[in-house]
């Protein structure tokens, strides 16, 4: 039903890259047999789930929506798409993103567009765009995203779906192709908390194939959904309910923030003193770890090669023909806030203000069981209309970056809809802020407004 569904409505959404249909089939009828036989299953059993076109799946081409990338097929599954596979997941397919992750409106897609399914003149968010269009067209209940700087969160919050980030090193990086590396998280999206959670807590765990994976052992995401929020301290961000977000935005989330309270959460005001700094420091310290890691597309290696007559012609050609505008972009960023004479006064600096940031969370968490404001400044935003002006365009991501920066897990969630802005009522997102993994606690909150 759900490649049916993708079938009959992807001319419009564009979310999907590639599709999985034969393998998908295969493996729903192999858990319906093992159903009908009293075998074991697990956990997402015959459950839908679209991926990330940027986490490495066996025998499928796996591009980060990149022509860099356009034959690469990996030999081995990223491990949150193995432990997706040995729940029994029925995986659909790889869905559309920007290019290495990089961008807010899945526009920098070297494919295709990608349509918002709630008014396909706007953007569904980025990078993550392709899977939360493909949950809120129901075309998968369950999809797999990135987040190294709300690309989860944004994209979910503009679509009307949840969307969960986890802890850094709560689920591995092993197997995603890599954008910032002290950044980059996994994480899903559903159409409800629930969905969402089930998802990522399969997902998440322990990897020794990645050396920043967090060995603590799991909680139990699932169990702490019915718990309500009786006695709960929400702290409200000062500093993201200011003039950064429209009205319609901050009316949205002040309702959901009134009606936490008369469900029994104690509300307290926080303040993120250094937030404001998050996205410079962010616009620094990702791109500077994308040059690095980027380093590694010279045509030798992956994907695309473009021939040259010395070795140093046949790179040049290559990276100049294989990266679209965005990414060359935070390559000339991030190169340059690491050169000597610059580092100290960049990519140094930025270093500084991530701890000051990390501070300022672990000081609201003295006060707060969990933190909330908007995940957007505001609903979503019309394709085409941010694509000249890249500052605009980060400027998308004020309220996501600073957990980002400090690791700490974070969420959107659906509360309403933005009526003030033109062509129509538009989706708004409640952003939830957890400690440090303190998953349970932020699913928790957000399950009790659904
Ligand atoms: N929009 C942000 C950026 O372009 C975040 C991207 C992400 O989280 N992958 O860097």
């Amino acid at each position: 039903a759900h490649l049916d569904r993708i079938e009959a409505t992807d001319g419009t959404t564009g979310a999907w890259l590639a599709m999985m249909a034969d393998e998908a089939l295969d493996t729903a009828a192999d858990v319906d047999r093992r159903r009908a036989a009293g075998e074991a299953l697990g956990a997402l059993a015959g459950i839908p789930v679209a991926v990330k076109d940027v986490m490495c799946t066996n025998g499928t081409t796996t591009t980060a929506g990149s022509r860099m990338l356009e034959t690469f097929v990996p030999p081995y599954d990223a491990t949150v798409v193995a432990r997706l596979r040995a729940a029994d997941a029925v995986l659909l397919g790889k869905t559309n993103m920007d290019e290495f992750a990089m961008g807010s409106s899945t526009e920098n897609s070297a494919y295709k567009v990608c349509h918002n399914p709630w008014d396909t003149d706007t953007t569904p968010g980025g990078s993550s765009g392709g899977s939360a269009a493909a949950v809120a067209a129901y075309q998968a209940p369950i999809a797999t995203g990135t987040d190294t700087g709300g690309s989860i969160r944004q994209p979910a919050a503009v679509t009307g779906t949840v969307g969960i980030k986890p802890t850094y090193g709560r689920a591995s990086r092993y197997g995603l192709i890599a954008f910032a590396s002290s950044l980059d998280q996994a994480g899903t999206f559903g159409r409800t908390v629930r969905d969402a959670t089930l998802g990522l807590e399969v997902m998440c765990g322990h990897d020794p194939k990645d050396s920043t994976s967090i060995p603590d052992p799991m909680t139990s995401y699932v169990d702490a959904l019915d718990r309500g929020v009786e006695g709960l301290r929400v702290g409200v961000v000062t500093e993201f309910m200011g003039d950064g977000a429209s009205d319609g935005v901050k009316a949205a989330v002040q309702h959901a923030i009134d009606r936490l309270s008369s469900l029994g959460a104690e509300i307290v005001e926080v303040s993120l003193p250094h937030a404001d700094y998050g996205l410079p420091a962010y616009y620094l310290i990702a791109p500077s770890e994308a040059s690095a890691n980027l380093s590694r597309y010279d045509g030798v290696r992956y994907g695309l090669r473009v021939d040259g007559e010395t070795t140093h012609e046949m790179m040049a050609a290559t990276r100049a023909a294989g990266f679209g505008a965005e990414v060359k972009r935070r390559i000339m960023i991030g190169t340059h806030a690491l050169s000597a004479g610059y580092f100290d006064a960049y990519y140094g600096q930025a270093q500084k203000v991530r701890t000051l940031i990390i501070r300022d969370f672990e000081a609201a968490f003295d006060k707060a069981d969990v933190l909330v404001g908007p995940t957007c400044p505001t609903a979503a935003f019309k394709l085409g209309d941010k694509t000249a002006d890249p500052l605009a365009m980060y400027l998308n991501d004020v309220f996501a970056v600073p957990a980002s920066l400090a690791g700490m897990p974070a969420m959107s969630l659906p509360v309403g809809f933005d009526t003030a802005e033109d062509g129509g009522p538009l989706p708004v997102g409640l952003q939830l802020v957890g400690p440090m993994l303190g998953e349970a606690v932020m699913v928790q909150a957000a399950a009790a407004l659904e």
